[in-house]
């Protein structure tokens, strides 16, 4: 759901726990905000799988 078991990086640009340190925020805050479960995670899902697609795919390419 959150950290290198979803979104694992290559090592490039320092971001495998920095990512799933803001994960784990969004996840915690969404499950508070959100009226249900499967609401909260959709909008995680949308609200992270932009950000770390692209900080994995930067750094494959930085290395
Ligand atoms: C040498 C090195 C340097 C790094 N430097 C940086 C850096 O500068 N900046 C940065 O942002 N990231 C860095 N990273 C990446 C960072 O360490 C990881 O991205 C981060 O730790 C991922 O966190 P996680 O909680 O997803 O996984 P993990 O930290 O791997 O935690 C997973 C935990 O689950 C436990 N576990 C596994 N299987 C089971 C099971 N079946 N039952 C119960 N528990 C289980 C493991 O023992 C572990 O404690 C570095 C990584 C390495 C190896």
């Amino acid at each position: 759901m959150l950290g290198d078991s979803a979104h694992a990086t290559t090592p490039n640009l320092d971001q495998g726990a920095c990512q799933a340190i803001e994960s784990a925020f969004a996840l915690a805050r969404l499950l508070h905000l959100e009226p249900t479960l499967e609401k909260a995670l959709q909008v995680y899902y949308r609200l992270r799988k932009k950000r770390t697609v692209f900080t994995t795919q930067t750094s494959w390419q930085v290395g």
